[in-house]
């Protein structure tokens, strides 16, 4: 259950901040991509690990620890309410980063089934070939089929917190308990629901973020986080056998620095999509249309989510509509964007203005047409990330004609 005493704006606030050399209110960018040492003997402590920017050492070379990436981690690890933090250049450079670090060759991953059409690709196709690590997805709500598919050589339990596009709630303490019973890592991808959700203060492991979505949310950075224990972090960056040391996806400084500065406001973005999401998601379920919101109370996992989260950032911002068919998914977005300009035909979310996508033949389009029915994404779904550019009375109006020129209204 959720910790009462913890709301990440007020984590944010307490963290450290860090001045720009001259004294700036910001910090400097350093966009070195070599730092010197002033003693020789110095050196070889740093390549050992045994002194490091945390531990009385100085920094190494740019694809290991920067100064800059690194205060970006430790802001967002406050957000979080994780131990620390660590940013890549995408958010699958964080959930690659974090499953090679977690599982060798022939080791095993439950995945819920319900994610990401580029995570299900990593985990289904591209790590069994290219690794040996396989994973089973199940209905991540149905605990029992959750425990049942933990085999002895199940290293990592995946979920998304609030699943794209279906927009399913993990029970993210039970999986905890779960996943501790097991001695298992419990991995949460928590990209639907920054500052909604925390799920390490809910027994979680690790979080990782796409933060390409709200947390940069001008949809003008690529980039991802990893969170978790100091000594998970520190693994990623080993010189021998670190995901993100070898692999080398670590985030850009200029990034980190882009990034740092849209964190003070996340959670008034936040708070303004999700009022916006609940207002449509209100709406459209008036109309009997078929909309899911984790917000409205039909939704299936609507009191759970209220259990665990920080009310002051409602229930994320995004909902779906089920338009029936892919052809007039297509038509109500054709009208949305080129007749209303209501928002964009583009895939990705959490942007200031609304992003649409029909999920089946697009961010999901990775998974089969049966992967797709058994995980609830029907042909039809429009997923919708609803910005916060004009008025909510100017999008509503936008919104009712579009729906009445294709049908789904009279
Ligand atoms: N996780 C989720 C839930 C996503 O929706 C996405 C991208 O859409 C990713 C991860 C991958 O993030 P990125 O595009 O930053 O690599």
């Amino acid at each position: 259950m959720p910790d009462d005493s913890y709301d990440p704006m007020e984590a944010l606030a307490n963290a450290k901040h860090e001045f720009g050399e001259h004294g700036g209110v910001n910090m400097s960018i350093e966009a070195s991509t070599t730092f010197t040492v002033l003693h020789a003997n110095v050196m070889p402590e740093i390549f050992g690990g045994r002194l490091g920017p945390d531990t009385g050492g100085c920094y190494l070379y740019g694809r290991h620890f920067n100064p800059t990436v690194f205060t970006l981690g430790k802001q967002l690890a406050a957000i979080e309410g994780a131990e620390d933090g660590y940013c890549t250049a995408s958010g699958m450079g964080a959930i690659a980063a974090t499953i090679t670090q977690l599982c060798d060759a022939g080791d095993h991953v439950v995945s819920s089934n319900t994610i990401y059409g580029g995570t299900h690709a990593i985990l289904k196709d591209y790590f069994p070939k290219k690794t040996g690590v396989t994973t089973t997805f199940v209905d991540i709500t149905d605990l029992e089929a959750v425990e049942s598919a933990i085999r002895v050589n199940t290293r990592v339990l995946y979920t998304e917190s609030i699943a794209n596009p279906t927009l399913v709630v993990a029970d993210i303490p039970k999986l905890a308990e779960i996943a501790k019973r097991h001695g298992i890592t419990f991995v949460v991808d928590n990209t639907f629901s920054p500052l909604v959700l925390s799920p390490i203060r809910l027994g979680a492991d690790i979080v990782v973020h796409s933060a390409t979505k709200f947390i940069g949310g001008a949809s003008d950075a690529i980039a991802g986080v990893i969170c978790g224990r100091t000594e998970f972090i520190r693994q990623l960056m080993d010189l021998h056998t670190g995901s993100l040391m070898l692999l080398g996806p670590t985030m850009d400084p200029l990034i980190a620095f882009k990034l740092s500065m849209r964190l003070p406001h996340l959670g008034l973005r936040v708070t303004e999509h999700s009022r916006r999401a609940m207002y449509f998601a209100k709406r459209l379920e008036k109309l009997d249309l078929p909309v899911v919101y984790p917000g409205l109370e039909s939704h299936p996992q609507h009191e759970l989510l209220r259990s665990l989260q920080h009310p002051d950032y409602g229930f994320g911002g995004l909902f779906t509509v089920d338009a029936g068919t892919v052809d007039r998914a297509n038509a109500l977005l054709e009208h949305l964007q080129n007749e209303h300009r209501f928002g964009f035909m583009a895939v990705s979310l959490g942007y200031f203005e609304t992003l649409l996508s029909c999920s089946g033949s697009s961010t999901s389009s990775e998974m089969s047409e049966e992967e797709q029915r058994e995980s609830g994404i029907s042909p039809g779904l429009v997923r919708i990330s609803i910005g916060y550019t004009g008025s909510v009375e100017q999008r509503w109006e936008q919104m009712e004609s579009s729906l009445r020129k294709v049908g789904l209204i009279s």
